[in-house]
């Protein structure tokens, strides 16, 4: 098979898996969205993926987006950030397109990227990324500052908090894994219970290629999909993942 084909084919497969995951828990498959997370993976490769009908593209680093931004262009995809994303990098996100950060887990990077949006007058979509796994070395904030952490967001204009964002546990028992999507689904509920003006969660950012039919039955509504779709990465996670490694 040739990469087109091949590409062709894990998708479809990908969408088969959401549609079984979706009626096993009697939810609609048009409620779930398909992120590509396309982290190492080439434009034209990215490209293949969009012209079967995806729009929905996730990068992991500012210098991937901006590296294939003119290549991807025509293919008018849809931007989202879900990676750790460094405060000097603000720019560069604005400036190639990215219309949600779902990696928001620390207020000074909502303040300055707030700031900034101010200042090109401008709002963007956020979501909180949430460390439901308790892995030091995973990003997001902790569950129990998760509630207070959504009242500070809520008092800067230029940022439209609308989801929650998780990187599920590895492994193999998959209650662990459940207990994960549980969490975010819990704050999101939580967080509507306190009724903060400005706020309000519909989106569940959850699950990705080996843990991401779970994901759904526990309300996910965005799944985020890389090796299943491109193929395996080059690099380990943790230079994606590991602050140490990271920055
Ligand atoms: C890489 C990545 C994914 C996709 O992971 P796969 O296991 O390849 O599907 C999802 N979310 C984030 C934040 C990632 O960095």
């Amino acid at each position: 098979m040739t990469t087109i084909e091949i590409i062709q084919n894990n998708i479809i497969q990908l969408l088969s898996r959401i549609e079984i995951a979706c009626q096993k828990s009697g939810r609609n498959p048009t409620d779930v969205k398909l992120l590509l997370a396309t982290k190492t993976v080439s434009a034209e490769n990215i490209k293949i993926a969009l012209e079967t009908g995806q729009k929905l593209i996730g990068e992991n680093k500012a210098q991937e987006l901006k590296d294939k931004y003119e290549e991807l262009k025509s293919a008018s995809p849809i931007n989202h950030f879900i990676g750790h994303l460094q405060s000097n990098k603000i720019k560069d996100i604005l400036k190639y397109n990215v219309t949600c950060v779902q990696s928001i887990d620390r207020l000074d990077l909502a303040e300055k990227l707030n700031k900034r949006l101010e200042l090109e007058k401008r709002t963007m979509d956020i979501f909180i990324q949430v460390n439901t796994s308790n892995e030091a070395s995973k990003f997001g904030i902790k569950p129990e500052d998760a509630l207070e952490f959504s009242k500070q967001l809520a008092r800067l204009d230029n940022l439209n908090v609308k989801g929650l964002m998780t990187i599920g546990l590895f492994d193999s028992e998959e209650e662990k894994v459940r207990a994960c999507f549980k969490k975010l689904k819990f704050l999101q509920q939580s967080i509507a219970q306190l009724n903060i003006p400005n706020i309000t969660i519909k989106e569940l950012s959850m699950g990705m290629s080996g843990d991401l039919e779970i994901a759904i039955e526990e309300g996910a509504t965005i799944v985020r999909v890389g090796t299943a779709i491109f193929g395996d990465r080059i690099y380990p996670d943790s230079y994606y993942w590991n602050e140490k490694e990271n920055d």
